[in-house]
């Protein structure tokens, strides 16, 4: 049922669960459908302060928003809104309501370096952004470098905080009071428009900006949780049930966007939302919020197995634990079922550019080295890493896994030449990721053959690496690497050839970097000095023999 064989395309794989509807709303209309059966529920409380706002708040706040963006703010349908926020419980606001306006939102990592957010604000042609009070300065430096003069909205994440000159108070423009909702302009959006855009270095190169549409997202929640053939995860909220979702990894990645934050208040959940990763907070949300379901990288998953700090107790109201964005050991996570019994673990698999999931475990399976089956409305072939027809192997053969479906994106913004090359005949999106499936049809992902190196899941690419080396007054050639690492899962090793007659020490060369990037960026698998980087005639760096010689 599940496999198809043609001679011009190989095996292929869907789904053993049926389709699932195309939802036709748009992604604000989507998340509040059924915000009145659980008004009065909170829907998002930060661990840190304890703010927090009932759905009613939430949605009241997004809509103000969106009619001050529209009225005060004069931003028109498909305008791009930059949010640089870590998780708070105001995020939803911020998305929703721009969402509800009409705009297009990037979202932005906010431990990015002044550089490196200008850069995005400038791709993305933001014409405002929202970040915290604590964030402005880096905002304003951002903007700076990037010759952008754009509002800055700042958001008090703290009692003390006041709102730096010159910078929108986001208090005032969600405030409900005094607003004629029946003045928020129609905004001709469809399902097919943009509504995301995040960024993602693909298979190769810098980051580029992921065109995601209202359906990307909508369907892709709906395969996944809400109404999905998979054996519920979790129950949807009533009077008296409510499940709590702990935010924990970031909202501006789509896995913590549109798993966590969208899919959840779809469905009533509670979010506690953590503004950076606290073992301390993690077990409060455990055992205090008493936590339903966990969404977690592998690094995270490492501390609930080997911390003496997380005992069963504080597991109890666990149900299931997904893990994603990154490979995890099989044994790990045997580990992890081993010492939570009471607990599901299942794997998810996807990448941003597919809004993400295109693969998902389910409840009961034992398998854990797998990332389950393909999504409903999904197909999906291993490639043939020979030749050039890309045709679908069969079971257990090894290649790369490529994929069909409405969650996958529109395109890169304004880069053809990368959207074409992800993508092969017949609406095929290339993971880079290898992999193969059993005879069952569970997939396995063994290897990642695109350059991007994942840091405890953060995606650093090689490329921006590479180019901010080359800059370094010593350095002729660069090339960076992903290398093994026992806690962040990878970390990126550098290979360099200096100019003639110079010299430089490792250490120099790593605080170069550090100065100028995000901090998971730095080059913490070392420096290695060479004579030469091995390209091929193309001037392509040859990364296989790279790593095969040096790592
Ligand atoms: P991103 O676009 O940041 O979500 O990164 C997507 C990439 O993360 C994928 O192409 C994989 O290389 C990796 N990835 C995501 N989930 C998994 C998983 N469950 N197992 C192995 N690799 C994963």
């Amino acid at each position: 049922k599940c496999s198809c064989y043609t001679p011009s395309e190989g095996y292929i794989r869907t789904s053993p669960f049926d389709p699932v509807a195309i939802p036709d709303l748009t992604l604000d209309r989507y998340v509040w459908e059924n915000v009145n059966k659980w008004q009065n529920k909170i829907a998002a409380t930060c661990i840190v302060t304890g703010r927090q706002y009932t759905y009613a708040q939430l949605r009241d706040r997004s809509a103000a928003l969106a009619l001050r963006l529209q009225e005060k703010f004069k931003l028109k349908p498909r305008d791009v809104l930059a949010i640089c926020l870590p998780n708070i419980p105001e995020y939803p606001i911020a998305f929703l309501g721009s969402v509800e306006a009409g705009l297009t939102i990037t979202t932005v990592n906010p431990m990015y370096t002044a550089e490196e957010i200008g850069r995005q604000l400038n791709n993305s042609n933001a014409q405002m952004v929202i970040g915290t009070v604590a964030g402005y300065q880096l905002l304003k430096d951002a903007c700076k470098a990037a010759n952008r003069r754009i509002p800055i909205c700042c958001i008090k994440t703290h009692k003390n905080d006041s709102i730096p000159e010159g910078a929108v108070d986001f208090s005032e423009i969600i405030d409900p009071k005094h607003c004629d909702f029946s003045q928020l302009k129609p905004t001709g959006i469809t399902i097919d428009d943009m509504v995301v855009l995040p960024y993602s270095s693909g298979t190769t190169g810098m980051p580029k900006g992921v065109m995601l549409s209202h359906k990307n997202i909508t369907v892709n929640c709906e395969m996944t949780y809400t109404g999905s053939p998979y054996p519920p995860l979790l129950e949807d909220t009533t009077e008296t049930v409510q499940e709590v979702c702990p935010g924990i990894l970031p909202f501006f990645h789509i896995y913590g966007l549109s798993l966590i934050m969208l899919a959840k208040l779809k469905m009533g959940c509670k979010l506690v939302t953590m503004p950076r990763f606290n073992p301390d907070d993690l077990i409060s949300t455990l055992y205090e919020q008493k936590a339903s379901i966990l969404y977690l990288v592998p690094p995270i998953i490492l501390f609930l197995i080997n911390s003496p700090k997380v005992q069963k107790k504080h597991m109890e109201h666990l149900k299931v634990v997904m893990s994603g964005a990154a490979p995890i050991g099989a044994l790990d996570a045997e580990r992890l079922v081993t010492k939570y019994p009471n607990v599901a673990f299942v794997q998810g698999y996807g990448m941003t550019e597919t809004s993400p999931v295109i693969m998902m475990g389910h409840r009961g399976m034992t398998k854990y080295a797998s990332v389950g089956f393909v999504t409903p409305n999904t197909e999906a072939k291993i490639a043939s890493l020979d030749g050039e027809n890309r045709i679908g192997l069969g079971p257990n053969a090894v290649g790369e896994v490529c994929v069909r479906g409405p969650q996958v994106m529109k395109g890169y913004l304004n880069n053809e030449e990368a959207t074409k090359d992800i993508f092969l005949d017949g609406g095929w999106i290339r993971t880079g990721d290898v992999g193969y499936y059993d005879e069952e049809g569970y997939f396995f992902i063994t290897d990642r053959m695109k350059e991007l190196i994942k840091v405890k899941g953060f995606q650093v690419p090689p490329a921006e690496l590479e180019e901010l080396l080359r800059d370094h007054p010593k350095i002729l050639d660069a090339a960076v690497l992903g290398v093994p690492h026992e806690k962040h899962g990878e970390v990126p090793r550098a290979f360099v050839v200096l100019r003639p007659n110079m010299q430089a020490t490792e250490k120099e060369i790593q605080e170069f970097v550090e100065e100028k990037v995000a901090v998971y960026k730095k080059l913490d698998g070392g420096v290695k000095f060479l004579d030469d980087i091995p390209k091929s005639v193309a001037g392509k760096i040859l990364r296989r023999e790279l790593k095969e010689k040096y790592c």
